[in-house]
């Protein structure tokens, strides 16, 4: 532990209870009740909290703010409380320690981060400098793509003079400074069912134009302009007799500049079928917006590094291709993603933090965030 940090034992402990209390995102009640526990660790750390009844079958959202006594613009922390892991996943006893690790169901990603947020405010709120708000938002359902919390995002996004989000450290300790944007489709496909012995000539098949489509839909990919599509799955037919009526398919798309989210949006949702008798129809769109680093994102990341070189945490920065909340608000706010603990093997049975990193990672976003609240 250096000097400078704060002691890991009760970050630590608020990390095992977190990670004990499983919280897949499609299991709504389970994320309550982790997005409960950490309401009344905020609550007791003098935070003002307010709870976001869940809605279309998702967790409640909560909210709170440490009040600093200065007026102004706040500063905005993000985490959410949902995993990817069904409960059990991970065996009865969902939490493990072994020397410096800890493995379990969304330890990594990210109820690590969420106990680092724990400990600002702890550590804040001790320390009472004048400042301004400092406002915390925990969703649930941020593994899906946000559909109940992206509006809460923005809003509490808005008025924020700066925006950090606790998603995990990547390798090396790296901060992340952009994001390619995820865009999501299905595309179906309908056509003539017919007894294809007995009247295959009148019939038309949704997978022959489906399959045209997949086609054509890879092949927009384009790696020079970091551009990726992936058709994941295909559903379609009955039985090897009949002409199949119909037919779809799950469609991924990453892009990188923003001026290709709307170029590539527009060219999924043209495809149209070759084919006399079969319709072809696409849904959704893009989901996360990419964003690459501001001039706002490249001070924020200045003085994180400063920070850092205090605490002895080097601080590479890196562009992703995954997505996420700090996606949202990237091209309004100045935001700083990544600041959450160190670890590995997000979304995997193997997801894993390192315990050393719990006390540095805190008091990097204290200090981030008190700085940032005093500006
Ligand atoms: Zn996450």
């Amino acid at each position: 532990m250096t000097p400078h940090a704060p002691d890991p034992g009760p970050i630590q402990a608020d990390l095992e209870a977190l990670v004990a209390l499983e919280s897949p995102t499609e299991d709504a009640a389970r994320v309550t009740a982790a997005i409960a526990a950490v309401e009344t660790r905020l609550q007791a750390a003098g935070a003002e909290v307010a709870r976001i009844g869940g809605r279309e079958g998702f967790g409640d959202h909560l909210a709170a703010t440490l009040p600093g006594g200065r007026e102004g613009a706040p500063v905005l922390v993000l985490c959410h409380l949902d995993t990817v892991h069904a409960v059990g996943a991970f065996g009865a006893e969902p939490v493990r320690v072994a020397g410096d690790r800890l493995v379990g169901p969304g330890s990594v990603d990210m109820k690590g981060g969420v106990a680092l947020a724990i400990a600002m405010v702890r550590a804040l709120a001790a320390d009472p400098a004048p400042r301004r708000p400092i406002r915390l938002l925990f969703t649930s359902d941020e593994e899906v793509g946000s559909p109940t919390s992206r509006a809460l995002i923005e809003e509490a996004a808005a008025p924020a003079s700066h925006v950090l989000v606790t998603e995990p450290a990547r390798e090396g300790g790296g901060l992340v400074t952009g994001r390619r944007g995820v865009g999501r489709y299905v595309v179906r496909a309908r056509g003539r069912p017919a007894h294809s012995g007995l009247d295959h000539p009148s019939g038309r098949s949704a997978i022959r134009t489906l399959a045209r489509a997949i086609l054509e839909i890879e092949a927009m990919t384009d790696y020079s302009r970091n551009v990726a599509l992936n058709v994941g799955t295909v559903t379609g037919g009955t039985g090897a007799n009949t002409v199949p009526e119909h037919a779809s398919a799950l469609v991924d798309l990453r892009i990188d500049d923003p001026a290709d989210a709307e170029a590539f949006d527009a060219r999924i949702k043209a495809l149209t079928s070759p084919d006399e008798g079969v319709v072809l129809s696409v849904e959704g769109g893009i989901n996360r917006p990419p964003y690459r680093r501001t001039p706002g994102i490249e001070a924020l990341l200045a003085m994180a590094r400063e920070i850092g070189a205090d605490l002895g945490l080097a601080l590479p920065d890196v562009h992703t291709g995954g997505g996420g909340d700090s996606s949202f608000v990237a091209a309004t706010t100045p935001v700083l993603d990544g600041l959450g603990v160190a670890g590995g093997g997000a979304h995997t049975l193997g997801e894993w933090v390192d315990l050393g990193s719990l006390a540095p990672r805190a008091a990097l976003l204290a200090r981030l965030a008190d700085r940032l609240a005093r500006e």
